[in-house]
């Protein structure tokens, strides 16, 4: 194909990538011209926010072991506070997507500068993207001071990521590759990074459900993780994420299981709208089909296939396909309503996408 004007405006944060690179966090505090680090985690998490205090020594404000799900608006000003009370300069975001997106929410009214740690391969330390839950509803919103200042990539600490959120998670971040190729704003740079990502992540997945404490493969993954993350983070997505983003927010379904169901069927409502990018996407997963290619990647790593497993009512499809309808936004096929609530029953039942 030829090259068609674009623009790039990739801000991609200060990377540090590899086995046991938590060493170098002392280091990368200075740089930030920081001294008092906060410590956000998830509860679960407290042993990882542990021995990052146990790196940093004196740098070490406090810990706080209070993130969640979905960033409630009290769990962001409590953190805030805490972050205040101990006269913290910088905040350090150990975790996945949920202890990323508290970092950024306490960033939107403060300067903390955030250092991410990723845990697993949902991306968000990559992107401008936040979102905080108010009374019960899920606002988010784009803006690039939240963005992390410096992302520390340490394979190590994905070892401990069960294999079910290693996979849903990682197919999760393939799809932010896979609608990154077919962006209405593509561009030749961050199309790279979408196929680059795709095949780190497919190649590693099976070895890491084959082996969880396989460094290499989790190497790979979590590299692949990141470039698919500077893709969500830099060119807009299309169906793929509004329909996960309906069924997360109107079902309250799980975030990475409802993106590796719904993947191969938004690629399958694609096809025929974006051969180029869908034949990027079957080469980065070694298949001759992308839909088929992404269904088949989900079965063999025994992730789930169905809405139907992860609790959506067979009842509640036809609203389904009116919400993720009612409001216009960019696809490279037209957003049809007859045609989404067809592809909705086929994830419910989990068909392979013919
Ligand atoms: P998560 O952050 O909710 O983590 C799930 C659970 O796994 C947590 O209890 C966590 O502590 C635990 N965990 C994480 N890493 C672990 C590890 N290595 N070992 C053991 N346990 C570990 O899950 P997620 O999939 O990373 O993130 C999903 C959330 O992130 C969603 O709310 C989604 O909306 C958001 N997200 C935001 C963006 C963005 O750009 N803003 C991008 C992707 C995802």
């Amino acid at each position: 194909s030829s090259l068609r004007e674009f623009v790039f405006n990739g801000q991609i944060p200060r990377v540090v990538f590899g086995a046991g690179s938590l060493q170098h966090l002392v280091r990368e505090i200075d740089l930030l011209g920081a001294q008092r680090a906060l410590i956000l985690c998830t509860p679960g998490q407290r042993a990882d926010a542990e021995r990052v205090a146990n790196i940093i020594g004196a740098r070490c404000a406090g810990i706080f072991d209070g993130a969640v799900m979905h960033v409630p608006i009290e769990t962001a000003r409590e953190a805030r506070e805490v972050a205040q009370q101990l006269n913290a300069d910088c905040a350090i975001a150990i975790g996945g997507g949920s202890t990323t997106g508290l970092g950024k929410a306490i960033v939107l009214e403060s300067s903390l500068p955030i250092l991410a740690i990723p845990t697993t391969y949902a991306g968000s330390e990559m992107t401008p993207i936040y979102g905080i839950t108010e009374a019960g509803l899920k606002k988010t919103g784009r803006d690039f001071r939240v963005l992390p200042k410096t992302v520390i990539y340490d394979p190590e600490l994905t070892i401990s990521l069960p294999k079910s959120l290693s996979v849903t998670s990682g197919i999760n971040a393939i799809a932010h590759a896979a609608e990154g190729l077919y962006a209405q704003d593509a561009n030749p740079i961050m199309s790279l990074f979408a196929e680059e990502g795709i095949r780190a992540l497919a190649q590693g997945l099976p070895k890491v459900i084959a082996n969880p404490a396989d460094i290499d493969a989790r190497s790979d993954c979590l590299y692949g993780a990141w470039l698919c993350g500077a893709v969500l983070g830099s060119v807009g997505m299309a169906l793929h994420h509004k329909l996960c983003h309906t069924l997360g927010g109107s079902y309250n379904l799980p975030h990475a299981e409802t993106h590796t169901i719904v993947l191969p069927h938004a690629l399958a409502y694609n096809t025929s709208a974006a051969p180029d990018a869908m034949r990027r996407i079957a080469k980065a997963l070694g298949t001759p089909d992308a839909a088929q290619g992404m269904y088949d990647l989900a079965t063999l790593l025994g992730a789930p296939t169905a809405l139907a497993d992860i609790g959506m009512a067979v009842g509640e499809l036809d609203r389904c396909a009116d919400i993720a309808t009612q409001n216009a936004y960019w696809n490279p096929r037209p957003i049809e309503k007859t045609a989404i609530r067809a592809l909705l029953e086929n994830a419910y039942y989990g068909k392979r996408p013919a």
